[in-house]
């Protein structure tokens, strides 16, 4: 289960930037989940839930993710299609398979709210 380790190194970013700023409980944070990007949200969830509960900095923290459709941009016609189902690859407008994916393999921590105390 990689997202562990992903969610692992979200949370490393947030506890030093947390240290940085005098901030002791974080309260919010939003990660962007592509759906290429081969991370579940519910086993992302998982894993923060298990990492966040033997944090104090997290206790208590709401996880908030945004899942972001897979797009692509036709190389044939310039038209841009939504890949619904993840897998099949192909230009809604002329069927070329020419595809280059603009959006969709995003994983990041958008930002994250917290308390100084
Ligand atoms: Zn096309």
């Amino acid at each position: 289960m990689h997202e562990l380790s992903l969610m692992e190194g979200v949370m490393e970013i947030v506890k030093d930037s947390a240290a940085q700023n005098n901030i002791k409980r974080v309260k919010h944070l939003k990660l962007v989940v592509g759906k290429f990007s081969m991370a579940l949200p519910d086993s992302l969830r998982f894993a923060f839930d298990a990492l966040a509960g033997v944090e104090e900095l997290f206790q208590g923290a709401v996880l908030e993710i945004e899942e972001k459709d897979i797009i692509c941009l036709c190389q044939q016609c310039q038209q841009r299609t939504t890949i619904e189902d993840g897998f099949h690859f192909v230009c809604s407008s002329c069927g070329s398979i020419r595809l280059e994916i603009v959006q969709g393999r995003e994983l990041y921590l958008d930002y994250y709210e917290g308390d100084e105390n």
